[in-house]
């Protein structure tokens, strides 16, 4: 096998595929008028979202929703604390020692798989399956148990959550697949503290923390130009700071206005009223057939948890549509299978190196089944490219909004999650966006930077539990 450079085999596809890809092309490019009209609505739906009215919860909201995290780090935190990461696709236990420098921290962690079968299990599944997980890490990092139970956790609940203080949380609703009954509309702490009683560890929630939040904090308490924290994952979100004064939802409080107040956006779920994202007949169909129709409209357009099932879908449609174009006398039930085909699937596809696509083919020879041709590899390769280039595209649009919102002329955005993190190209292709958005074609450095995060669920979680906890100290809210 020899790496070669890849040039234009476009030439030797027949005709009914290039008219093919044509049409993806069509239905898949986001251009930079459609980008910035995007981003206007986009504005308006965070400004609303703030608003008095946004402060009911409706599903086609977004939710806008108030952290209780009143400051960025001033980098000179201190003390140890456990971390529970709760994420689309893993859970982690973390301890985190905080502050044997300015700035520094010591993180020891186990990672677990969170079981398919638990996200559309029962709530009891679920804690108990959290309580266990933080009993192993307590049992296997500490002879010393009772001294370890007794830290703060911090846990990272990466869910829409109505909070009315820190250490509390109304799940509004499920979201990248969970389909859980009984914890909408509920709060989570309680529930989950007594299962941890029960099994004798009583831990004391001390902040329930979206990841969000976590990155704008962690990533702030290394870099002071961080303004946003980004998670381009199983699902997509952002925090930010705001001041209270720009949140009459909250006006009640009555807090100095210049206060930060950290603000989730919870915009996976923008364009919920369906205004301006250019949905495909496949954007159609993931929504559907997902636990919760009509809700997170931008997050099925971009997030991990989607990406594959676009492609497949795409593919799907041609088959059944136009017969004999693409996979013929193939057997296809493998492609058929929902969601058989995940993010990895792509970012393969899109690193494939070698000229003829050898990888590719081996990709569709091993895990469907399916023996391709040249011409049908050709054309996966440019799909999966559209796929992922308008994932970056879009999500470039949820930080433009942000920076617009707050006159942001130049940060640092912490970004984490795994499309950010491993799909091929996905930043180059968000900071060309951001700079279509942002008109600095001619600029040489990004004013808009968004970096690699540090990690905002575990180390995150720490800080803004010792955040709180000072706060009480202080008497203070
Ligand atoms: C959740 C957010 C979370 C994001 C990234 C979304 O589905 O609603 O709370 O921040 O995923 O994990
Ligand atoms: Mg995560």
């Amino acid at each position: 096998r020899r790496k070669q450079s890849r040039k234009g085999s476009m030439a030797e596809v027949p005709k009914d595929l290039q008219n093919q890809i044509k049409e993806f092309e069509d239905l898949f490019t986001v251009d930079c008028t459609k980008l910035k009209q995007i981003v206007d609505h986009f504005v308006h739906e965070l400004e609303k979202g703030l608003s008095v009215e946004g402060g009911n919860i409706k599903l086609t909201l977004q939710p806008m929703n108030v952290t209780w995290v009143f400051s960025f780090p001033t980098g000179n935190e201190k003390g140890t604390y456990l971390a529970l990461d709760m994420g689309g696709t893993n859970l982690r236990v973390c301890e985190i020692v905080l502050g044997e420098e300015k700035g520094g921290f010591d993180i020891t962690q186990s990672k677990y798989r969170l079981p398919e079968e638990l996200k559309t299990g029962t709530a009891e599944g679920l804690w108990g399956y959290l309580a266990d997980c933080l009993q192993q890490f307590i049992e296997y990092h500490h002879e010393n148990e009772e001294c370890l139970s007794n830290l703060p956790l911090g846990f990272t609940f990466s869910y829409p959550a109505t909070q009315e203080y820190i250490d509390h949380g109304v799940l509004q609703r499920w979201t990248k697949g969970f389909d859980i009954d009984g914890v909408e509309g509920r709060d989570v702490v309680a529930p989950f503290e007594e299962v941890l009683v029960k099994g004798g560890l009583p831990i004391k929630i001390a902040a329930l923390v979206n990841d969000t939040t976590g990155t704008l904090i962690a990533s702030a308490y290394t870099d002071p130009e961080i303004r946003i924290g980004c998670i381009f994952g199983t699902g997509v979100n952002a925090a930010y700071m705001e001041d209270a004064g720009s949140i009459p939802k909250i006006a009640h409080l009555k807090l100095p206005p210049d206060t930060p107040v950290a603000i989730n956006c919870e915009y996976g779920a923008f364009d919920n009223e369906h205004v301006v994202l250019p949905r495909t007949p496949y954007d159609l169909i993931i929504d559907r057939d997902s636990p919760r129709p009509g809700q997170q409209t931008f997050e099925k357009m971009t997030a991990g948890l989607y990406l594959g099932e676009i492609f497949r879908l795409a593919l799907i449609d041609i088959v059944d549509h136009k017969p004999g174009l693409i996979f013929e006398g193939q057997d296809v039930s493998k492609l058929r299978k929902p969601f058989s085909l995940d993010t990895s699937f792509l970012s393969a596809i899109e690193e494939d190196p070698y000229e003829n696509l050898l990888e590719t083919r081996e990709l569709f020879e091993t895990t469907l089944d399916i023996m391709t041709t040249q011409p049908e590899l050709e054309m996966c390769r440019r799909l999966a490219e559209l796929i992922g280039t308008r994932a970056a595209r879009l999500s470039a649009c949820g930080v433009a909004a942000i920076c617009k919102k707050k006159n942001i002329e130049s940060c640092h955005v912490g970004a984490d999650g795994s499309v950010f993190n491993k799909y091929p190209h996905f930043k180059a292709r968000g900071a060309q966006a951001l700079r279509e958005i942002l008109d600095w074609a001619d600029h040489e450095v990004d004013k808009v930077d968004i970096l690699r995060a540090e990690d905002g669920s575990g180390v995150g979680a720490a800080l803004i539990a010792a955040l709180t906890l000072k706060r009480v100290k202080e008497g203070n809210l």
